[in-house]
């Protein structure tokens, strides 16, 4: 017997539409290239995603093509979100910070047909177009009167052209809410990159889960500034949590300096901010060079690196910001596990909720976990055995784009790549990328525990840890610190530091410093390239 219940396909255009009727007047901040700030409010961004919908059919464009955006995070980028998926079409957010070549090697992939970008990518797509030929139309996202005359790009136009010749009245197309929504490629740090192509409703339940409490908590009370890319990863669904939810949204653009973001932060109100370690690192050095204080910020999210105890224990104590730390990847959509305290948490000691929240987190309802033996047999949940994490659940991939019957699943399980355990509780905790895994004596030592130890060192901005080859040991951990600006500390000192703070065999062999820390596009250290930089350096003693 079937239920008695309307069905209605779960589209994207659905969320937009929702906050058009409930949440018109709500607010869309952004920060332009052009550096100024530009107001709008669901209201516009609605009715201009259905002029974008307009424009697509107009140039014939079929369903399920797609609609490559280089762009940072702003008003005509989320109006592209709507538009384009709205409308059956496929938006593929690429990554400005890779190489030319790759992004190449990515639209070619995609079989991209329709490019849109930021001004501020003209060199690249200046770079990239005439080896791209799938691309039939370039828009710059831009005023008419901001749009280079001499670009050599076939065809260029600014995005304000092409939308204001078209209706805002449009009717969104009803279909299969499993039809494809979104693309976006894995970072590829090893191999080519892969396509994940999200679907409305993994999209959609992604959105709804992000928005629970026990997610990101997302409701028409917030003001979210989304510091994390709209072209990786979806900027963790929060354009579309914010839809659902009526949270008004500031987007940063280019500028993720600290002094930019916190001004934002402070003129807008935003009270909940999302983004990688390595830009709340910027924005913590800026407010605490100066003295300053947050008077709206009560939360932020931090995640796509493993978040250091000493910048929870910064933003909590010194600035009363609860910082929730979570766990994800391109290939769930990202939102996996989500560090939020349980009811049993709220009377333990400051020490004691430290720990708790320093672990990626627990899975969310749509995300189930476990980790497993090399035999992908699983292992028990009692928060010392490692293993392999596994995940599977509604907006996990099954596939990739254009890999379809090259099934990356062991038994309907995603493997992530990364080590992990789980506690009694159901924390889960990632120790390290498997391939970033340092084996010494047949012992796994964690490199995200040597590197937060080194971490709260005051003197150190930012530290990597990899295992170098040992005749005895088979690898021994050595820490890369790039110290902070106007601050030293001596090889000695910082190895004292360990001392008392983890077993001694897991303190590293060595302290080598250098000028910066290579980061990969999303900001994540790039293990590789530090490992190519120190391929010539020995351990002391060998
Ligand atoms: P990406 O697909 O580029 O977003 O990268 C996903 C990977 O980033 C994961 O597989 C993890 O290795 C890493 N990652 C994401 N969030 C965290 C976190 N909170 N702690 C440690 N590693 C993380």
């Amino acid at each position: 017997m079937l239920g008695l219940m309307q069905s209605q396909q779960l589209l994207i255009s659905s969320l937009i539409d929702f906050a058009e009727r409930h949440h018109g007047e709500t607010e869309v901040v952004s920060r332009r290239v052009e550096g100024d700030i530009h107001r709008s409010n669901y209201k516009q961004v609605a009715a201009r995603s259905r002029q974008v919908a307009n424009a697509l059919d107009h140039w014939n464009l079929g369903f399920g093509d797609r609609v490559a955006t280089l762009a940072w995070n702003g008003y005509r980028h989320l109006e592209l979100y709507f538009g384009v998926s709205g409308s059956g079409r496929v938006i593929h957010t690429l990554n400005p910070r890779l190489h030319p070549d790759q992004i190449v090697w990515i639209v070619n992939h995609a079989e991209d047909q329709v490019l849109c970008f930021d001004i501020s990518f003209l060199p690249i797509v200046q770079a990239v177009h005439g080896r791209c030929p799938s691309i039939r139309h370039f828009i710059a996202l831009c005023d008419e009167s901001k749009l280079p005359g001499d670009s050599g790009v076939p065809g260029l136009i600014s995005y304000e052209a092409w939308i204001g010749q078209q209706s805002s009245s449009y009717e969104w197309p009803d279909f299969e809410e499993n039809c494809a929504s979104s693309l976006c490629y894995t970072s590829g740090t090893t191999g080519k990159p892969k396509g994940a192509l999200y679907s409305h409703r993994s999209t959609v339940l992604h959105a709804l889960a992000g928005a629970l409490p026990d997610g990101l908590n997302v409701s028409a009370r917030d003001c979210i500034l989304p510091v994390v890319p709209m072209f990786h990863v979806n900027a963790w669904g929060l354009p579309y949590s914010a839809a659902m939810t009526g949270a008004k949204l500031v987007l940063p653009g280019p500028a993720m300096d600290g002094r930019s973001i916190y001004e934002l932060i402070e003129t807008e109100k935003v009270n909940f901010a999302a983004g990688v370690p390595t830009v709340w690192q910027m924005l913590l050095s800026y407010v605490q060079a100066g003295n300053l204080r947050f008077t709206s910020l009560k939360r932020t999210v931090i995640g796509g690196s493993a978040c250091p105890p000493a910048m929870i224990n910064s933003f909590n104590d010194d600035y009363g910001v609860e910082v929730i730390h979570a766990w994800g990847m391109t290939e769930v959509s990202p939102l996996g596990t989500v560090c939020t305290l349980r009811n049993k948490h709220l009377d333990l000691s400051a020490d004691d909720k430290l720990k708790v929240r320093l672990k990626q987190g627990r899975g969310i309802f749509g995300v189930d976990m476990k980790i497993v033996d090399g035999n992908y047999r699983e292992l028990p949940w009692d928060g010392q055995t490692y293993g392999d994490l596994m995940v599977k659940g509604p907006w996990v991939i099954s596939e990739y784009f254009r890999e379809e019957g090259a099934s990356p699943l062991v038994d309907g399980w995603f493997p992530t790549g990364d080590v992990a355990t789980i506690d009694p509780d159901g924390y889960m905790q990632i120790t390290d990328r498997s391939k970033d895994v340092i084996k010494s004596g047949g012992e796994w030592i964690s490199s995200i525990d040597v590197e937060n130890i080194a971490m709260a060192h005051p003197a150190v901005a930012m530290a990597a840890c990899i295992g170098i080859a040992h005749p005895k040991w088979d690898e021994r951990p050595i820490i890369a610190v790039m110290k902070k600006q106007g601050a030293d500390v001596s090889r000695e000192a910082l190895l004292a530091f360990y001392e008392g703070k983890t077993a001694k065999w897991q303190i590293p062999d060595d302290v080598v410093f250098v000028d910066a820390i290579p980061l990969g596009g999303t900001g994540k250290m790039q293990k590789s390239k530090l490992r190519e930089l120190l391929r010539d350096y020995r351990l002391p003693n060998t």
